[in-house]
C-alpha cells in the first residue's frame, strides 16, 4: 500500500482509470481473471449486480488467491441491494464470505448498499468485526448516517453531493468529519469537484479538508 501525499485528494472508490490524486481502484472478482491491475492501490470485490454473470465459487476463489497481496488495500466493492431481482440470501451469502475474508486478512470492507441499510447495521452489530467497513455511495438520512457511524462504519460521498439543495448535501454538512470520504465511483465527475462542494458545505478551506481526510485514511487502513 502506498499513502497519499500530503495535499492529494483521495478518491477512495473509483472505477475510473482517470488516475488524478491518491484513488483506489475497484477491481471486480471476475476481472481477477487477468491478474491485479498495474495501479498502486486497488479494492477487490464480488459486487451484488454481478452474482448472475459470474460464478460466486470461482469469484471467492480469486478473491482468496489476491486479498492477501499488497496492492490490495480492501476488501470490496461487496454488499448488498434490495432492488435487483437477485435473492436476498443469496447475496447474503457472498457478502458474509467476504466480510470473513477481510476479517482474515485484516483488511477493510468497501460496502455497496441500496435500500439494506437496516440489514448492514444488524450484521455490524451481530458480532465483534475488527475491521473498519466504508460505506461507499452513501446515500440515505442523517439518523442512519449516524448509526453506522456509530457501529464502526464510515461513509463515502460522491455525485450525489453535487446534485444541487439536494438531500445528501444537507445529511453530509451534519456528520462528523472523522467519518467521511469522497469518491468518483463511475461517474463522470472529478475528485476536485467532489472536495471542493464538501469544503464549501462544511465552511471550511480545501487544505484543512484535505488533511483531516488523510487522517480518515490513517484511521481506516492503518487503524490509527
Ligand atoms: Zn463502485
Amino acid at each position: 500500500m502506498t499513502r497519499p501525499l500530503p495535499g492529494e485528494t483521495i478518491d477512495i472508490h473509483t472505477h475510473s482509470t482517470r488516475r488524478e490524486g491518491f484513488y483506489v481502484m475497484n477491481v471486480f472478482a471476475q476481472d481477477l481473471v487477468h491478474g491485479l491491475p498495474d495501479t498502486a492501490n486497488c479494492s477487490i470485490g464480488l459486487h451484488p449486480w454481478h452474482l448472475e454473470i459470474a460464478s460466486p465459487s470461482v469469484c471467492m476463489q480469486h478473491l482468496k488467491t489476491f486479498a492477501g497481496n499488497e496492492k490490495v488495500i480492501a476488501i470490496g466493492e461487496t454488499g448488498l441491494d434490495r432492488n435487483i431481482a437477485i435473492p436476498l440470501d443469496q447475496q447474503m451469502e457472498v457478502f458474509l464470505a467476504q466480510l470473513d475474508l477481510a476479517e482474515a486478512t485484516g483488511k477493510p470492507v468497501v460496502i455497496h448498499c441500496v435500500k439494506a441499510y437496516s440489514d448492514i447495521i444488524a450484521i455490524r452489530k451481530s458480532r465483534k468485526w475488527n475491521m473498519p467497513w466504508m460505506i461507499h455511495w452513501f446515500n440515505a438520512n442523517l439518523q442512519i448516517a449516524e448509526d453506522l457511524i456509530r457501529a464502526g462504519c464510515f461513509l463515502s460521498f460522491g455525485r450525489s453531493l453535487l446534485h444541487p439543495n439536494g438531500k445528501n448535501a444537507e445529511v453530509f454538512r451534519q456528520v462528523p468529519f472523522v467519518a467521511v470520504f469522497f469518491e468518483t465511483d463511475d461517474a463522470e465527475i472529478t475528485i476536485e469537484s467532489v472536495y471542493e462542494k464538501a469544503a464549501t458545505l462544511k465552511n471550511i478551506g480545501i487544505d484543512e479538508l484535505k488533511t483531516r481526510i488523510t487522517e480518515n485514511f490513517d484511521r481506516l487502513f492503518l487503524k490509527k
